[in-house]
């Protein structure tokens, strides 16, 4: 090995403490992977492979030995550097996926990196790419749900190649996959082997798969060694497994359906997060936990899971109980323009909270149905803001239709505001996101009926105060 390895491990282990003792999950593992290189670890079930795979990517602590990526041991880095490294350095693609249901393949692919703050425009070129290389940039707008299992572990592919890693760890990418989907992951891996400077670390029971490596290794009771081709007949060489041409390029990916209308991929403002909008629904108070990427591996590793939970549980907590938002005044000029001013506050300022958005929505019920109407921003609901202990206001503006609106109490506008952010205890995204979804409704007075007659329509006093809104307990 000419260059300096990227990935390092020096007599690492991992025991589990159990209550029938302990298991060395990973005993004294020595091996180093070279810049671009590409490595198979194999194994059966429980011989480690998983837990390997985690030490490498700094996912959890060597209980001996050391781990080194970059040349520097993970356990020299803060916690905010190694989430922060894994985030930039690493791209991570686990057996259980890791999509975000609510959003389209292409926001999935771009999320993490956006989170990180790299300029929009090139990231949605840099996400299509990344579609078209995983071939399903006709699918870009599609969510998780509507895409096979192999092609939502494309999109997971795609999002692990977005931030350019240094090393792409895939626990069993192929594994409860189909002969052709595995085929089809194979296919693209093999083309990143030759293609970039990745380092691919495959876990994998595949022998197809493991054919592609530059070299493997078999795991057994959590012993690493070399494997040789003819200690393991069973695993053809890469010689003898040629991959065929219709592996190597695009061509081996079903054709999108025929009749797919070629819309180009919009990421206007707000297209990101309004995209969950209609995911999510009906817009009642609710919340949707979702961990994001590394928190996988993770998962199974009981030790790292019990902190991961107690953090995860924090994070929630920020994110739904010290995070107020709510709506701070509505005003309404003489043309019938509304301004509605909602805002954010963090009750517990000491710790930081960040937020991606939040995207608005307004609807006017009408006839006993919500009809949106359009509104104006003055930010960007792509910003992310950081929230502190003063009100951080998001106003927004719109005209308010003309008509009859008796609704619920006469003479006023049954208007909800919908709001949807992504929380994050670390302004880089890197930690764990929660979506927070609020629904507030407000009475807002018609502009177009005096004070007057909406006091006798509702046969209200002479002296009777008639508010410009009225602020509703959510419902
Ligand atoms: P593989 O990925 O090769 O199937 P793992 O790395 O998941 O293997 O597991 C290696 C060994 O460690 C197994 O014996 C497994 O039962 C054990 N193990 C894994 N996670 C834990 C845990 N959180 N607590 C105790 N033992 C565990
Ligand atoms: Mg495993």
């Amino acid at each position: 090995m000419t260059s300096s390895p990227i990935i390092e491990a020096r007599h690492a282990c991992l025991t589990y403490h159990t209550r029938r003792g302990p298991i060395a999950a990973v005993d004294d593992a020595c091996l180093a992977i070279a810049p671009g290189e590409c490595v198979a670890i194999l194994g059966r079930s429980g011989s480690g492979k998983s837990t390997l795979l985690a030490l490498l990517g700094g996912l959890c602590a060597p209980t001996a030995g050391e781990v080194c990526f970059a040349g520097r041991p993970w356990r020299s880095r803060t916690r905010r550097e190694t989430s922060s490294v894994r985030a930039s350095r690493i791209g991570l693609l686990l057996q259980d996926g890791a999509l975000l249901p609510g959003l389209r393949a292409l926001d999935n692919v771009l999320l993490p990196a956006a989170l990180a703050g790299k300029p929009r425009s090139a990231l949605t070129t840099r996400a299509e790419e990344l579609l078209e290389l995983v071939g399903l940039a006709d699918r870009w707008d599609a969510y998780p749900a509507e895409l096979s299992g192999g092609q939502q572990r494309r999109v997971a592919l795609a999002r692990a190649l977005a931030a350019e890693p240094a090393a792409i760890l895939a626990d069993e990418p192929t594994g409860d996959l189909d002969a052709l989907a595995g085929a089809e992951i194979a296919a693209i891996l093999a083309r990143l082997r030759t293609e970039q400077s990745t380092a691919l670390v495959l876990v994998t029971h595949d022998p197809a798969l493991a054919a592609i490596a530059d070299r493997r290794l078999w795991m057994e009771r959590g012993r690493c060694t070399t494997m040789t081709d003819a200690a393991m007949p069973f695993i053809p060489t890469a010689a003898a497994f040629p991959a065929p041409p219709e592996l190597t390029g695009v061509a081996v990916f079903e054709p999108p359906p025929a009749d797919l209308s070629p819309l180009r991929p919009a990421i206007s403002a707000g297209s990101l997060v309004r995209s969950w909008l209609p995911f999510l629904g009906g817009l009642a108070v609710a919340a949707a936990a979702v961990a994001l990427f590394d928190g996988l591996i993770a998962k199974k590793q009981d030790v790292v899971v019990q902190t991961a939970r107690a953090e995860r549980r924090l994070a929630e907590e920020m994110a739904m109980q010290d995070l107020r938002a709510d709506i701070d005044d509505v005003v309404v000029d003489a043309d019938g323009k509304a301004t509605v001013t909602a805002y954010l506050q963090n009750f517990r300022p000491e710790r930081p909270l960040h937020v991606l958005g939040p995207a608005l929505e307004v609807g006017i019920q009408r006839e006993g149905r919500w009809d949106n109407v359009s509104i104006e921003l003055e930010t960007p609901p792509t910003a992310i803001r950081t929230i502190g202990s003063d009100k951080t206001m998001v106003p927004l503006t719109f005209s308010v239709p003309e008509g009859s609106y008796d609704e619920l109490l006469r003479g006023y506008l049954h208007v909800r505001i919908g709001a949807a952010m992504v929380v994050s205890d670390r302004p880089d995204g890197t930690g764990d996101l929660f979506e927070r979804l609020d629904a507030y409704y407000i009475y807002l007075r018609d502009p177009l009926r005096t004070e007057d007659e909406i006091r006798r329509t509702n046969g209200w006093g002479d002296k009777a105060t008639v508010p410009l809104w009225i602020a509703m307990p959510s419902h």
